[in-house]
Protein backbone atom coordinates (compact mmCIF):
# COMPACT_ATOMS: atom_id res chain seq x y z
CA UNK A 1 0.00 0.00 0.00
CA UNK A 2 3.38 2.27 0.33
CA UNK A 3 4.21 4.14 -1.47
CA UNK A 4 1.73 5.79 -3.72
CA UNK A 5 3.22 7.86 -6.30
CA UNK A 6 2.30 10.62 -8.04
CA UNK A 7 -1.15 11.24 -7.50
CA UNK A 8 -2.41 14.33 -8.95
CA UNK A 9 -3.71 17.25 -6.85
CA UNK A 10 -3.47 21.16 -7.74
CA UNK A 11 -2.52 23.88 -5.22
CA UNK A 12 -3.85 26.88 -5.84
CA UNK A 13 -2.36 29.81 -3.69
CA UNK A 14 -4.16 33.31 -3.12
CA UNK A 15 -3.04 36.27 -1.86
CA UNK A 16 0.73 37.12 -0.51
CA UNK A 17 3.59 35.96 -0.53
CA UNK A 18 3.19 34.60 3.39
CA UNK A 19 0.61 32.02 1.74
CA UNK A 20 2.56 31.20 -0.93
CA UNK A 21 4.88 30.36 1.49
CA UNK A 22 2.32 28.54 3.20
CA UNK A 23 1.23 26.97 -0.12
CA UNK A 24 4.30 25.56 -0.99
CA UNK A 25 5.26 24.55 2.32
CA UNK A 26 2.22 22.26 1.89
CA UNK A 27 3.28 21.38 -1.34
CA UNK A 28 6.54 19.54 0.07
CA UNK A 29 4.37 17.87 2.80
CA UNK A 30 2.56 16.16 0.32
CA UNK A 31 4.95 15.71 -2.53
CA UNK A 32 7.35 13.66 0.39
CA UNK A 33 4.28 11.22 0.56
CA UNK A 34 3.66 10.85 -3.01
CA UNK A 35 1.00 13.45 -4.43
CA UNK A 36 2.34 15.89 -7.52
CA UNK A 37 1.18 19.34 -8.24
CA UNK A 38 -0.94 19.45 -11.13
CA UNK A 39 -1.12 22.65 -12.68
CA UNK A 40 -3.82 21.15 -15.22
CA UNK A 41 -6.95 21.21 -12.59
CA UNK A 42 -9.18 19.35 -15.18
CA UNK A 43 -6.68 16.19 -14.33
CA UNK A 44 -6.51 16.52 -10.84
CA UNK A 45 -7.62 14.33 -7.66
CA UNK A 46 -8.14 16.72 -5.38
CA UNK A 47 -8.24 20.97 -5.55
CA UNK A 48 -6.78 22.58 -2.52
CA UNK A 49 -7.12 26.63 -2.53
CA UNK A 50 -5.01 28.61 0.45
CA UNK A 51 -7.07 31.31 0.66
CA UNK A 52 -6.77 35.21 2.21
CA UNK A 53 -9.32 37.58 3.33
CA UNK A 54 -6.95 40.46 3.94
CA UNK A 55 -9.55 43.07 2.22
CA UNK A 56 -12.97 42.53 0.11
CA UNK A 57 -10.84 42.31 -3.30
CA UNK A 58 -8.87 39.34 -1.67
CA UNK A 59 -12.09 37.62 -0.09
CA UNK A 60 -14.03 38.25 -4.00
CA UNK A 61 -11.26 36.49 -5.66
CA UNK A 62 -10.54 33.15 -2.99
CA UNK A 63 -14.29 33.16 -3.61
CA UNK A 64 -14.11 33.00 -7.26
CA UNK A 65 -11.73 30.41 -7.50
CA UNK A 66 -13.47 28.23 -5.12
CA UNK A 67 -16.97 28.76 -7.26
CA UNK A 68 -14.11 27.85 -10.37
CA UNK A 69 -13.34 24.46 -8.58
CA UNK A 70 -17.05 23.87 -7.88
CA UNK A 71 -17.78 23.81 -11.45
CA UNK A 72 -14.53 21.19 -11.96
CA UNK A 73 -16.28 19.03 -9.30
CA UNK A 74 -19.52 18.77 -11.30
CA UNK A 75 -17.74 17.35 -14.42
CA UNK A 76 -15.92 15.23 -11.90
CA UNK A 77 -17.76 14.70 -8.53
CA UNK A 78 -14.43 12.41 -7.65
CA UNK A 79 -12.50 15.61 -7.53
CA UNK A 80 -11.90 16.83 -3.84
CA UNK A 81 -12.05 20.43 -2.86
CA UNK A 82 -10.60 21.37 0.20
CA UNK A 83 -10.05 25.10 1.17
CA UNK A 84 -7.78 26.20 3.81
CA UNK A 85 -5.80 29.21 5.03
CA UNK A 86 -7.25 32.51 6.08
CA UNK A 87 -10.79 32.52 5.20
CA UNK A 88 -11.86 29.68 6.94
CA UNK A 89 -10.83 31.27 9.93
CA UNK A 90 -12.67 34.15 9.61
CA UNK A 91 -15.68 32.76 8.04
CA UNK A 92 -15.72 28.90 8.75
CA UNK A 93 -19.71 28.75 9.28
CA UNK A 94 -20.40 31.06 6.91
CA UNK A 95 -18.24 29.46 3.86
CA UNK A 96 -19.66 25.90 5.41
CA UNK A 97 -23.57 27.47 4.49
CA UNK A 98 -23.03 29.55 1.28
CA UNK A 99 -20.52 26.41 -0.17
CA UNK A 100 -21.61 22.85 0.78
CA UNK A 101 -19.91 21.51 -2.44
CA UNK A 102 -16.73 22.10 -0.51
CA UNK A 103 -15.67 19.35 1.03
CA UNK A 104 -13.44 20.16 3.68
CA UNK A 105 -12.95 23.61 4.97
CA UNK A 106 -9.57 23.56 7.03
CA UNK A 107 -8.68 27.02 9.01
CA UNK A 108 -5.25 28.20 9.06
CA UNK A 109 -2.66 25.70 7.03
CA UNK A 110 -1.69 22.58 8.73
CA UNK A 111 0.34 20.57 6.12
CA UNK A 112 -0.10 17.20 7.72
CA UNK A 113 -3.97 17.42 8.22
CA UNK A 114 -4.99 18.06 4.84
CA UNK A 115 -2.67 15.20 4.30
CA UNK A 116 -4.84 13.30 6.60
CA UNK A 117 -7.67 14.32 5.03
CA UNK A 118 -6.76 13.27 1.44
CA UNK A 119 -5.78 9.79 2.54
CA UNK A 120 -8.73 9.02 4.36
CA UNK A 121 -11.03 10.20 1.84
CA UNK A 122 -8.95 9.38 -1.72
CA UNK A 123 -7.73 6.07 -0.52
CA UNK A 124 -10.32 5.24 2.45
CA UNK A 125 -7.18 4.45 3.93
CA UNK A 126 -6.86 3.00 7.58
CA UNK A 127 -5.66 6.09 10.62
CA UNK A 128 -2.75 3.35 11.10
CA UNK A 129 -0.93 4.06 7.99
CA UNK A 130 -0.59 7.55 8.24
CA UNK A 131 2.38 7.31 10.83
CA UNK A 132 4.30 5.34 8.75
CA UNK A 133 3.71 7.01 5.73
CA UNK A 134 4.73 10.45 7.18
CA UNK A 135 8.18 9.37 7.98
CA UNK A 136 9.57 11.13 5.30
CA UNK A 137 10.26 14.84 4.78
CA UNK A 138 12.46 16.23 1.52
CA UNK A 139 14.87 18.62 2.55
CA UNK A 140 14.12 22.29 1.00
CA UNK A 141 10.76 23.59 0.32
CA UNK A 142 9.39 22.80 -2.86
CA UNK A 143 7.58 26.14 -5.17
CA UNK A 144 4.94 26.93 -6.69
CA UNK A 145 6.43 29.53 -8.39
CA UNK A 146 9.51 30.74 -10.37
CA UNK A 147 12.55 28.31 -9.04
CA UNK A 148 15.39 31.23 -9.05
CA UNK A 149 13.85 32.83 -5.80
CA UNK A 150 11.93 32.14 -2.61
CA UNK A 151 10.21 33.54 -0.30
CA UNK A 152 11.24 32.84 3.32
CA UNK A 153 8.86 33.59 6.13
CA UNK A 154 11.30 34.70 9.28
CA UNK A 155 7.89 35.06 11.96
CA UNK A 156 4.34 34.66 11.81
CA UNK A 157 1.50 36.96 13.12
CA UNK A 158 1.45 40.61 14.63
CA UNK A 159 1.30 42.14 18.00
CA UNK A 160 0.03 45.62 16.52
CA UNK A 161 -3.54 46.34 16.20
CA UNK A 162 -4.19 48.68 13.05
CA UNK A 163 -7.78 49.62 13.44
CA UNK A 164 -8.65 48.50 10.23
CA UNK A 165 -6.68 44.81 9.75
CA UNK A 166 -8.02 41.73 10.57
CA UNK A 167 -4.61 39.93 10.38
CA UNK A 168 -3.76 39.98 14.14
CA UNK A 169 -7.43 37.84 14.92
CA UNK A 170 -6.14 35.89 11.76
CA UNK A 171 -2.62 34.93 12.46
CA UNK A 172 -2.27 35.35 16.49
CA UNK A 173 0.98 37.33 18.15
CA UNK A 174 4.24 37.46 16.34
CA UNK A 175 6.25 34.58 17.03
CA UNK A 176 9.65 34.60 15.37
CA UNK A 177 11.17 31.45 13.66
CA UNK A 178 13.94 29.94 14.99
CA UNK A 179 16.76 31.39 12.91
CA UNK A 180 18.64 27.67 13.14
CA UNK A 181 15.58 26.83 11.11
CA UNK A 182 15.64 29.87 8.46
CA UNK A 183 18.89 29.17 7.73
CA UNK A 184 18.89 25.49 7.51
CA UNK A 185 15.88 26.56 4.80
CA UNK A 186 17.66 29.04 3.16
CA UNK A 187 20.66 26.87 2.71
CA UNK A 188 18.28 23.85 1.26
CA UNK A 189 16.89 26.34 -1.23
CA UNK A 190 20.23 28.11 -2.35
CA UNK A 191 21.79 24.17 -2.73
CA UNK A 192 18.64 23.95 -5.40
CA UNK A 193 19.44 26.45 -7.11
CA UNK A 194 17.65 29.66 -5.71
CA UNK A 195 19.31 33.08 -6.12
CA UNK A 196 17.48 35.31 -3.90
CA UNK A 197 16.30 34.64 -0.57
CA UNK A 198 12.83 37.42 0.17
CA UNK A 199 12.27 37.51 3.50
CA UNK A 200 8.49 37.63 4.49
CA UNK A 201 6.46 38.04 7.56
CA UNK A 202 3.79 40.29 8.53
CA UNK A 203 6.64 43.00 9.43
CA UNK A 204 10.11 41.12 9.00
CA UNK A 205 11.76 44.37 11.56
CA UNK A 206 10.68 42.80 15.02
CA UNK A 207 12.19 39.52 13.92
CA UNK A 208 14.05 37.75 16.93
CA UNK A 209 12.82 40.03 19.79
CA UNK A 210 10.33 37.53 21.14
CA UNK A 211 13.16 35.14 21.17
CA UNK A 212 14.98 33.75 23.95
CA UNK A 213 17.74 35.01 23.90
CA UNK A 214 16.20 37.59 21.85
CA UNK A 215 17.52 38.12 18.35
CA UNK A 216 17.75 40.84 16.10
CA UNK A 217 16.98 41.15 12.29
CA UNK A 218 20.52 41.78 11.25
CA UNK A 219 21.48 38.76 13.62
CA UNK A 220 19.50 36.74 10.89
CA UNK A 221 20.57 38.62 7.99
CA UNK A 222 24.42 38.02 9.10
CA UNK A 223 23.84 34.38 9.28
CA UNK A 224 21.98 34.17 6.20
CA UNK A 225 24.76 36.21 4.53
CA UNK A 226 27.64 34.09 5.89
CA UNK A 227 25.85 31.40 3.67
CA UNK A 228 28.44 30.70 1.03
CA UNK A 229 27.37 31.31 -3.01
CA UNK A 230 26.43 34.46 -5.19
CA UNK A 231 22.76 35.26 -4.24
CA UNK A 232 20.35 38.47 -3.31
CA UNK A 233 18.44 38.60 -0.14
CA UNK A 234 15.72 41.18 -0.25
CA UNK A 235 13.42 42.49 2.91
CA UNK A 236 9.53 42.71 2.33
CA UNK A 237 7.29 43.95 4.98
CA UNK A 238 9.71 46.51 7.17
CA UNK A 239 7.61 48.41 9.81
CA UNK A 240 8.58 52.04 9.60
CA UNK A 241 8.44 51.92 13.24
CA UNK A 242 11.14 49.14 13.48
CA UNK A 243 13.88 50.02 11.33
CA UNK A 244 16.91 50.52 13.60
CA UNK A 245 20.61 52.79 12.39
CA UNK A 246 21.80 49.25 13.10
CA UNK A 247 19.76 47.69 10.30
CA UNK A 248 20.54 50.35 8.27
CA UNK A 249 24.13 50.49 8.35
CA UNK A 250 24.10 46.70 7.75
CA UNK A 251 22.68 46.52 4.61
CA UNK A 252 24.54 49.72 3.45
CA UNK A 253 27.49 47.62 4.34
CA UNK A 254 26.64 44.05 2.64
CA UNK A 255 26.90 42.41 -0.73
CA UNK A 256 24.35 40.24 -0.32
CA UNK A 257 21.79 42.46 0.91
CA UNK A 258 19.34 44.25 -1.47
CA UNK A 259 19.58 48.06 -1.32
CA UNK A 260 16.00 47.59 -1.66
CA UNK A 261 13.01 48.15 1.35
CA UNK A 262 9.34 47.86 1.38
CA UNK A 263 7.90 49.70 4.48
CA UNK A 264 3.97 49.74 4.05
CA UNK A 265 3.51 53.63 5.46
CA UNK A 266 -0.60 52.81 5.12
CA UNK A 267 -0.82 56.79 4.97
CA UNK A 268 0.90 59.98 6.36
CA UNK A 269 -1.81 62.11 7.24
CA UNK A 270 -1.19 62.68 11.26
CA UNK A 271 -4.96 62.27 12.05
CA UNK A 272 -5.82 59.53 9.91
CA UNK A 273 -2.27 57.65 11.30
CA UNK A 274 -3.64 58.33 14.95
CA UNK A 275 -7.37 56.77 13.71
CA UNK A 276 -5.26 53.83 11.83
CA UNK A 277 -3.72 53.23 15.63
CA UNK A 278 -0.69 53.20 13.41
CA UNK A 279 2.14 53.69 15.85
CA UNK A 280 4.54 56.48 13.89
CA UNK A 281 3.06 59.81 13.15
CA UNK A 282 3.80 62.27 10.42
CA UNK A 283 7.20 64.03 11.14
CA UNK A 284 9.09 60.56 12.48
CA UNK A 285 7.81 58.55 9.01
CA UNK A 286 9.33 61.80 7.01
CA UNK A 287 12.74 61.68 8.87
CA UNK A 288 12.79 57.98 8.87
CA UNK A 289 12.68 58.68 5.24
CA UNK A 290 14.90 60.84 4.85
CA UNK A 291 17.38 59.71 7.00
CA UNK A 292 17.56 56.31 4.56
CA UNK A 293 17.85 58.03 1.76
CA UNK A 294 20.68 60.14 2.87
CA UNK A 295 22.12 56.74 4.81
CA UNK A 296 21.77 54.37 1.48
CA UNK A 297 21.08 57.38 -1.40
CA UNK A 298 20.39 54.01 -4.08
CA UNK A 299 18.22 52.43 -1.91
CA UNK A 300 15.01 51.49 -4.04
CA UNK A 301 11.98 52.20 -1.87
CA UNK A 302 8.46 50.24 -2.13
CA UNK A 303 5.60 51.60 0.38
CA UNK A 304 1.79 50.60 0.31
CA UNK A 305 -0.86 53.57 0.95
CA UNK A 306 -4.10 53.03 2.33
CA UNK A 307 -6.98 55.46 0.90
CA UNK A 308 -10.11 56.22 1.62
CA UNK A 309 -10.11 55.68 5.05
CA UNK A 310 -12.94 56.69 6.95
CA UNK A 311 -12.70 60.31 7.71
CA UNK A 312 -10.17 61.18 4.88
CA UNK A 313 -10.91 64.63 3.79
CA UNK A 314 -9.52 65.89 0.51
CA UNK A 315 -7.13 67.89 2.34
CA UNK A 316 -6.06 64.56 3.80
CA UNK A 317 -5.85 62.90 0.74
CA UNK A 318 -3.58 65.65 -0.88
CA UNK A 319 -1.29 65.41 2.26
CA UNK A 320 -0.63 61.45 1.01
CA UNK A 321 0.00 62.65 -2.25
CA UNK A 322 2.06 65.63 -1.18
CA UNK A 323 4.12 62.91 0.93
CA UNK A 324 4.46 60.03 -1.83
CA UNK A 325 5.68 63.33 -4.29
CA UNK A 326 8.43 64.60 -1.65
CA UNK A 327 9.80 60.78 -0.79
CA UNK A 328 9.18 59.60 -4.42
CA UNK A 329 9.15 56.11 -3.77
CA UNK A 330 9.95 53.35 -6.71
CA UNK A 331 7.70 51.47 -6.43
CA UNK A 332 3.99 51.94 -4.86
CA UNK A 333 0.68 49.55 -4.06
CA UNK A 334 -2.53 51.25 -3.26
CA UNK A 335 -5.31 49.64 -1.52
CA UNK A 336 -8.52 50.84 -1.35
CA UNK A 337 -10.10 50.83 2.49
CA UNK A 338 -13.07 48.21 2.50
CA UNK A 339 -14.38 47.63 5.89
CA UNK A 340 -13.55 43.97 7.57
CA UNK A 341 -16.19 42.79 10.40
CA UNK A 342 -14.46 43.07 14.12
CA UNK A 343 -12.31 45.58 13.69
CA UNK A 344 -12.91 49.09 14.59
CA UNK A 345 -12.57 51.34 11.57
CA UNK A 346 -15.72 49.31 10.24
CA UNK A 347 -17.81 50.87 12.61
CA UNK A 348 -15.55 54.30 12.42
CA UNK A 349 -17.82 57.64 11.33
CA UNK A 350 -16.97 59.56 7.94
CA UNK A 351 -16.83 56.24 5.77
CA UNK A 352 -15.55 57.60 2.96
CA UNK A 353 -17.99 57.08 -0.40
CA UNK A 354 -16.98 53.47 -2.76
CA UNK A 355 -16.72 55.90 -5.61
CA UNK A 356 -14.56 58.43 -3.97
CA UNK A 357 -12.25 55.51 -2.74
CA UNK A 358 -11.70 54.21 -6.11
CA UNK A 359 -11.10 57.93 -7.54
CA UNK A 360 -8.26 58.64 -5.42
CA UNK A 361 -7.18 55.36 -5.82
CA UNK A 362 -6.85 55.68 -9.24
CA UNK A 363 -5.56 59.34 -8.48
CA UNK A 364 -3.06 57.97 -6.33
CA UNK A 365 -1.68 55.40 -9.36
CA UNK A 366 -1.76 57.77 -11.68
CA UNK A 367 1.09 59.80 -9.83
CA UNK A 368 3.39 57.10 -9.29
CA UNK A 369 3.28 56.34 -12.96
CA UNK A 370 4.68 60.24 -13.24
CA UNK A 371 7.27 59.00 -10.48
CA UNK A 372 8.01 56.31 -11.88
CA UNK A 373 8.54 57.35 -15.22
CA UNK A 374 11.26 60.02 -13.98
CA UNK A 375 12.63 57.46 -11.78
CA UNK A 376 13.17 54.51 -15.02
CA UNK A 377 14.54 57.78 -17.41
CA UNK A 378 17.41 58.00 -15.02
CA UNK A 379 18.13 54.33 -15.84
CA UNK A 380 18.56 54.67 -19.11
CA UNK A 381 22.29 54.47 -19.95
CA UNK A 382 23.28 52.92 -16.61
CA UNK A 383 24.52 48.93 -16.30
CA UNK A 384 22.59 46.86 -13.38
CA UNK A 385 23.34 43.39 -12.38
CA UNK A 386 20.49 41.46 -13.39
CA UNK A 387 19.09 37.95 -12.31
CA UNK A 388 17.86 36.40 -15.75
CA UNK A 389 15.16 33.90 -15.12
CA UNK A 390 13.15 33.29 -17.96
CA UNK A 391 13.58 32.32 -22.33
CA UNK A 392 10.94 34.49 -23.82
CA UNK A 393 11.84 32.72 -27.08
CA UNK A 394 10.43 35.86 -29.19
CA UNK A 395 10.96 39.31 -30.12
CA UNK A 396 14.56 41.21 -30.13
CA UNK A 397 14.40 41.28 -25.91
CA UNK A 398 14.25 37.42 -25.83
CA UNK A 399 14.74 37.16 -22.11
CA UNK A 400 13.45 38.46 -19.08
CA UNK A 401 14.67 39.19 -15.66
CA UNK A 402 15.44 41.58 -12.81
CA UNK A 403 17.37 44.28 -11.07
CA UNK A 404 18.15 44.62 -7.55
CA UNK A 405 15.63 47.51 -7.34
CA UNK A 406 12.82 44.79 -8.69
CA UNK A 407 11.21 42.63 -6.38
CA UNK A 408 9.09 39.88 -7.72
CA UNK A 409 5.80 39.74 -8.97
CA UNK A 410 5.23 43.44 -7.53
CA UNK A 411 7.57 45.49 -9.48
CA UNK A 412 8.53 45.84 -13.07
CA UNK A 413 11.12 43.38 -15.08
CA UNK A 414 14.11 44.32 -17.08
CA UNK A 415 13.47 42.53 -20.82
CA UNK A 416 17.12 41.46 -22.06
CA UNK A 417 18.71 41.33 -25.32
CA UNK A 418 21.07 38.25 -25.28
CA UNK A 419 22.37 34.90 -26.85
CA UNK A 420 22.63 31.58 -24.85
CA UNK A 421 21.99 33.40 -21.42
CA UNK A 422 21.68 30.94 -18.89
CA UNK A 423 18.40 31.17 -16.29
CA UNK A 424 19.37 31.81 -12.70
CA UNK A 425 22.75 33.20 -13.88
CA UNK A 426 23.56 36.77 -13.23
CA UNK A 427 24.37 39.33 -16.14
CA UNK A 428 25.29 43.26 -16.44
CA UNK A 429 22.81 44.25 -18.42
CA UNK A 430 23.02 47.75 -20.24
CA UNK A 431 19.60 49.65 -20.22
CA UNK A 432 18.59 51.47 -23.19
CA UNK A 433 14.87 52.01 -22.76
CA UNK A 434 12.00 52.05 -20.41
CA UNK A 435 8.17 51.72 -20.41
CA UNK A 436 6.02 52.25 -17.48
CA UNK A 437 7.24 49.56 -14.96
CA UNK A 438 9.51 47.85 -17.21
CA UNK A 439 13.42 48.23 -18.21
CA UNK A 440 15.10 46.88 -21.74
CA UNK A 441 18.50 46.51 -21.97
CA UNK A 442 21.56 44.28 -23.60
CA UNK A 443 23.42 41.83 -21.57
CA UNK A 444 27.55 43.23 -21.76
CA UNK A 445 29.70 40.43 -21.60
S1 LIG B 1 1.19 46.06 11.37
FE1 LIG B 1 -0.96 46.70 11.25
S2 LIG B 1 -1.48 46.44 9.06
FE2 LIG B 1 0.39 45.25 9.43
S3 LIG B 1 -0.36 43.17 9.90
FE3 LIG B 1 -0.07 44.23 11.86
S4 LIG B 1 -2.09 45.08 12.35
FE4 LIG B 1 -2.11 44.55 10.16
Amino acid sequence: MIPRSKTPISIINLGCPKNLVDSEEVLTYLSARGFVNEKNIINTRAILLNTCCFIDDAKEESIEKILQAVQIKKENPECLILVFGCMPVRYLEELKQAIPEVDQFFPGTNPEEIYRYLVKFLFHEQEQYFDELTSSVPSGRLWLENPYFAYLKVAEGCDYQCSFCVIPQIRGPYRSILPDKIVAEATGLLNRGVKELILVAQHTTAYGRDLNPQRSLVDLLQALESINGNFWIRILYAHPMEIKDSLLHYISKSKKICHYLDIPIQHSHEIILKNMKRKENSDELLNLFQKLLKKIPDIALRTSVLVGFPGETEKMFSHLIDFIQKIKFMHLGCFKFSAQAGTPAASMRGQVPVKIREQRAVKIITFQQKIIAGIQSRFVGSVHKVLVEEFLNEGPYNYAGRAVFQAPEIDGVVFIRGSNLKCGEFYSVKIEDFEQYDLFGTVIL
